[in-house]
């Protein structure tokens, strides 16, 4: 088969299917297109139609491919980290836009980092910032390292630290601090559907209620802030209001706003 009646017939989502398929001939989407007519060899024709019944297994592609587009770079993804999601990519223009209007050198913190996806995007985006970004799990820090390296994010201008929300800080000037943390519910049952049981649990859901995370953030952001800084918490869709109230009974801040994904739906406050 070619490469066009592959990439027609194999059943998936068209940008599923070139994502595979680019990887396995290690080719990007517009060669794939011009060369529609060529046909696959046998061996990458063999690892595709594997990576095909993975994925209709309820993999995430991600995973399949080892990287995921962010803010218009890859990051290098494993089973250690939550897959980036492009919802986030909002808590990513949040930040440079709050940050700009903090001033030119700006202190961030940035709690449960995964891939690194948002810090390093933050530290690539603005050479003169300073980015800190933690994690509880070693494995999930490992690899945002790793894609600090491979995107050649200066070692001066981003630093990683083990550690659970603020538990081994020692920095307590940041200007802004931005977390995605966990926020399912621990008896939603998309946890169980395709995709999600592939990630980390740990990356998704605090066990409880989905809002434990916020309840650390709101309750400690304070000590970790200086006056006039900001914080962005990334939530799930019917979370706004929760999250809104733990921020208004926690002391000190003010502006509480929430901010719309480009699906329309409540994402960040
Ligand atoms: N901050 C990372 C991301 O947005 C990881 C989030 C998480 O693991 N909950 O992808």
């Amino acid at each position: 088969m070619t490469i066009g009646q592959n990439l027609r017939d194999c059943g998936l989502e068209r940008s599923d299917a070139f994502a595979l398929l680019s990887h396995c001939l290690q080719r990007n989407k517009a060669w794939l297109i011009a060369h529609a007519v060529d046909e696959i060899p046998a061996a990458q024709n063999e690892h595709f139609l594997a990576l095909i019944s993975r994925k209709k297994a309820g993999e995430p592609v991600a995973y399949l491919t080892g990287k995921k587009e962010f803010f218009g770079r890859d990051f290098v993804c494993t089973p250690a980290t939550l897959v980036p999601r492009p919802e986030t990519e909002l808590l990513v223009e949040l930040a440079l836009r709050h940050g700009d209007a903090l001033g030119l050198e700006v202190n961030v913190l940035d709690l449960g980092t995964g891939t690194g996806c948002v810090a390093i995007t933050l530290a690539a985006e603005r050479a003169r910032w300073q980015v800190k970004a933690t994690d509880v799990s070693l494995a999930a820090l490992k690899v945002a390292e790793h894609n600090a390296q491979r995107l050649s994010v200066s070692v001066s201008n981003i630093s990683f630290s083990q550690g659970a929300w603020f538990n081994e800080l020692s920095d307590n000037a940041f200007d802004l601090i931005v977390s995605n943390p966990p926020y399912i519910a621990h008896d939603d049952p998309h946890l169980q559907g395709d995709g999600l049981r592939f990630e980390p649990r740990g990356a998704l859901t605090d066990e409880r209620d989905g809002l434990e995370a916020y309840r650390v953030i709101a309750a400690q952001s304070a000590n970790y802030i200086r006056v006039g800084g900001v914080v962005l918490v990334e939530h799930g869709f019917d979370q706004a209001q929760a999250v809104a109230a733990l921020f208004a009974q926690a002391k000190g801040w003010s502006a509480i706003t929430l901010h719309h994904d480009l699906a329309g739906m409540p994402r960040v406050t």
